[in-house]
């Protein structure tokens, strides 16, 4: 039996590099290389140990599909493993970007769950570079985490970790829907 909601859920503004949860989900490229923003910063803080098993899974599958999750150790990181998915660049939405962003979130649910990870922490996947709108995101952000949460029982705890003011908001206010 799952825990009640929303008990599971936590709301963080901050630094996702920094959170102390066994994993966190890195907004990566279907390269699974070079990323900006919170790839960036993930592979800065975490070493070389994350890139190196990133070739590997490249090298052995050819990168990430929009929409897919692989997981690979956290390196350096608090979070022992880093569940990297790729999600859709905004284009208008209707290229099928909010099933694509969807499956970003429960093909990582989905990998915590297999892995027995016990707590996973989310940024706004595809709301920075890749243009997704920050409200519309959110929503499908918390209504997948909350369908996953009541049919299952791994992860236990789901952190939303927000960089921005506006996010905050935006997260807010959708918890309390
Ligand atoms: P995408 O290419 O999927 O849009 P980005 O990395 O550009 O991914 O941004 C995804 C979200 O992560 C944005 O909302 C951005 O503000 C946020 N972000 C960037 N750096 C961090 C960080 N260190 N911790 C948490 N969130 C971050």
């Amino acid at each position: 039996m799952s825990t009640p909601l929303p008990n599971r859920i936590q709301l963080v503004q901050g630094d996702i590099t920094k959170q102390h949860v066994a994993a966190i989900v890195n907004a990566a490229n279907s390269s699974l290389l070079d990323g900006g923003g919170v790839d960036g910063a993930i592979h800065r803080a975490g070493g070389p140990a994350i890139l190196e098993e990133c070739r590997a899974i490249r090298a052995r599958q050819g990168g990430c599909r929009t929409g897919e999750a692989v997981i690979t150790t956290g390196g350096r990181l608090p979070a022992a493993h880093v569940i990297h998915t790729v999600g859709p660049v905004w284009n208008g939405g209707h290229k099928g970007e909010p099933e694509l962003l969807a499956n970003c979130y429960r093909n990582s649910l989905r990998l915590a769950a297999e892995n027995h990870l016990e707590s996973v922490a989310f940024p706004g996947i595809s709301t920075g570079i890749y243009g997704y709108p920050k409200a519309e995101a959110a929503a499908v952000a918390v209504r997948e985490v909350r369908q996953w949460l009541a049919a299952h029982a791994w992860p236990q705890q789901v952190v939303f970790v927000v960089f921005d003011e506006e996010n905050r908001r935006l997260y807010e206010q959708e918890l309390a829907n």
